[in-house]
């Protein structure tokens, strides 16, 4: 697979890279963000569920590793990058909603552990990245402001309290009780944890906590912080 170092990972459009915790509202509040500034928006986390949903199909353990390579040898991925007109699909089947069901979230991270897989999906993200038609894009994950995009135009790690991460998804989950969803929830943040580090700001990255905030006032803090990134830019380049 291709080392995703040798990618150029610097497109000339503005990459607004936005990494955090589940249930932190990152998802949701790019997609918004995204719209409000006519972007476009790749939801990365999205092919790591594909590719568990695949391996799921395939009666595959997430677990096996080599088993999880032979089965990503066929994986064929497309996303839509349109914030209004969102789809996932694997070989041409709309799993935009399937990925979301909890055995994909109880899959994922195993699959997200492979180096391999981390490699092969990194080198396609920069691919999107490069690709989307609109003057820039919102980038959300776990490791875009360090990894996938560590010279975005603007990094942005957003957090939350981890009780109120599991309120907020439990509340969008209605087929399971709110402690299940928090188990879920927290055992998947520390299996990620130990890949990506995603709850410390790495140098240069503007850190929104929403624990106060409600969802328009978590989109509003990322448009300023957005809007302040980019005028200091703007300014530098002129010599301001
Ligand atoms: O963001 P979301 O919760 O949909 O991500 C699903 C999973 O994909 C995460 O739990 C993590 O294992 C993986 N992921 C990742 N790196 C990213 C995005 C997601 O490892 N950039």
């Amino acid at each position: 697979m291709t080392d995703p170092q040798t990618i150029p990972s610097a497109p000339a459009r503005i990459v607004v890279a936005v990494d955090g915790p589940a249930g932190s509202g990152k998802s949701s509040v790019s997609m918004r963000v995204a719209r409000a500034r006519r972007f476009g928006y790749l939801d990365t986390g999205a092919a790591y569920r594909a590719l568990a949903w695949h391996v799921l199909k395939r009666d595959v353990d997430p677990a096996d590793e080599g088993a999880v390579l032979a089965a990503a040898e066929d994986f064929d991925y497309a996303i839509s990058l349109d914030p209004d007109d969102r789809w996932v699909r694997v070989g041409g089947v709309d799993v935009t909603a399937a990925v979301r069901r909890p055995e994909v979230s109880t899959a994922v991270s195993a699959v997200a552990r492979i180096p391999a897989v981390r490699h092969a999906l990194t080198t396609l993200f920069r691919v999107l990245i490069a690709a989307s038609p609109a003057d820039g894009v919102v980038v959300e994950g776990r490791d875009i402001t360090t990894v996938v995009a560590p010279d975005a135009s603007v990094r942005i790690l957003l957090t939350a309290a981890p009780e109120v991460r599991a309120r907020r998804r439990s509340a969008e989950l209605d087929t399971e009780d709110a402690a299940t969803v928090a188990d879920a929830l927290h055992r998947r943040d520390a299996s990620d944890a130990t890949v990506v580090d995603f709850l410390t700001a790495a140098p240069g990255v503007v850190v929104v906590d929403s624990t106060e905030l409600d969802f328009d006032q978590t989109v509003d803090a990322v448009l300023g912080v957005i809007s302040a990134e980019l005028n200091t830019q703007t300014g530098a380049h002129n010599g301001r």
